[in-house]
């Protein structure tokens, strides 16, 4: 071996310690996110409301950070009760290039439910649409905000966060660090069963605006229901506020210390599971979106003469022009509209007879249940 090679060598052992430790010596920036703010209160309790509450948790817990994590550093998306955007915040995050996002809210639900006064408990929730959805409730509710923002459809691509249709289109969004959201949803809600006492509603997903767009494990807390007047009670005391906050703290901490370890752990875990689940649906995704390329072939050979009967999917009637990229269309190609009184009618494919538009209508009516068939000849619906 050559002296230099040796050198080489010699130098290269001595900075991989240095290396690795630089690693782990790495500042862990949490970004915590008080839901809500200024002009938007969110959900309302009875002596208080849940801005108030969300903001009062998220200072006790930067303070926990502040003191009791080592070689952290806290970020937050509001420190005082002003309006601050949804996409707004987490582009923060991304641009702090926070470690984990934690957005804080309490839930809530309809005033006519019978469950008002008595449901109880907290949930953690990560990015995500539940297959068979039908209760969007929450995520609108949580989502409502965006109304407040003046050209809220430019900015949220057309999306209108109380129609349900609207929701679909979150199935072809790339959910980025599903399965660390996961643990960290997990540990946090575990520690808020543990350490805060609450009822435990579990991990679950649900299509929040707020978590769309981060770079990093992102998750949304809902602490408890502040439409519960005990519930409420708990939240708004000094003692109550205490506890969660150490709760989300010390979800943090056990999150931060397992994402270290995991990386030589063999066995798989809850989130592997659910990766493995999520890896079987992308692949039935990219097969459904193959079969509709080959489809979309043989029905461009279609070229209607003059005078032809041709069938057409209907799908969407809107009272204004859609923009293709428009998020009510849910992405579907190809598409086609013709106008009809005031409106405009979305059709997709192009069909010889009722039988092959059948066939597709099934697929169609997953994303657009009212779908049906129309007829039309010369680029007009006949009866
Ligand atoms: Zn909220």
């Amino acid at each position: 071996m050559s002296l230099t090679r040796i050198i080489r060598l010699f130098i290269i052992i001595m900075l991989l310690p240095v290396v690795s430790r630089a690693e782990t010596d790495r500042e862990f920036i949490v970004m915590i996110d008080p839901g809500h703010g200024g002009k938007d209160a969110g959900a309302l309790g009875r002596r208080t409301n849940e801005k108030t509450v969300n903001l009062a948790v998220a200072k006790k817990l930067r303070k926990l950070i502040e003191s009791d994590m080592k070689n952290a550093r806290v970020e937050m998306t509001r420190d005082g009760d002003f309006f601050v955007p949804l996409k707004g915040r987490s582009e923060m995050a991304n641009r702090k290039h926070a470690d984990i996002f934690v957005s804080i809210h309490a839930n809530s639900i309809d005033k006519k439910s019978p469950l008002h006064n008595t449901i109880n408990g907290a949930a953690v929730y990560t990015l995500g649409l539940r297959k068979s959805d039908t209760n969007l409730s929450l995520a609108m509710r949580e989502n409502e905000v965006i109304k407040l923002e003046p050209d809220y459809t430019t900015t949220y691509e057309g999306f209108d966060p109380s129609s349900a249709e609207s929701y679909i289109a979150f199935e072809m969004m790339q959910l980025t660090n599903m399965d660390q959201s996961i643990a960290l949803a997990e540990a946090v809600q575990n520690e808020l069963v543990r350490t805060a006492g609450r009822k435990n509603n579990g991990v679950r997903q649900e299509p929040f605006w707020v978590l769309v767009g981060t770079t990093m494990p992102a998750i949304l807390v809902e602490l408890d229901f502040i439409c519960n007047p005990a519930m409420e009670k708990f939240m708004a005391s000094e003692s109550g506020q205490q506890k969660l906050a150490l709760a989300i703290f010390r979800g943090i901490e056990r999150y931060r210390k397992n994402t270290v370890k995991s990386v030589d752990k063999a066995s798989p875990t809850t989130s592997d599971i659910r990766k493995a689940e999520r890896q079987t649906a992308q692949r039935e995704i990219e097969a459904d979106k193959k079969a509709a390329t080959v489809e979309k072939k043989t029905r461009t050979d279609i070229t209607p003469t003059k005078g032809q009967i041709i069938y057409k999917i209907q799908f969407l009637t809107s009272p204004t022009k859609l923009r293709n990229k428009d998020s009510r269309l849910k992405g579907l190609s190809p598409i086609d509209f013709y106008k009809d009184g005031g409106s405009f009618k979305y059709t997709y494919g192009t069909y010889r007879t009722q039988p092959d538009a059948a066939s597709d209508l099934k697929k169609i009516k997953k994303r657009f249940p009212d779908a049906f068939i129309i007829r039309t000849r010369d680029g007009k619906r006949i009866k």
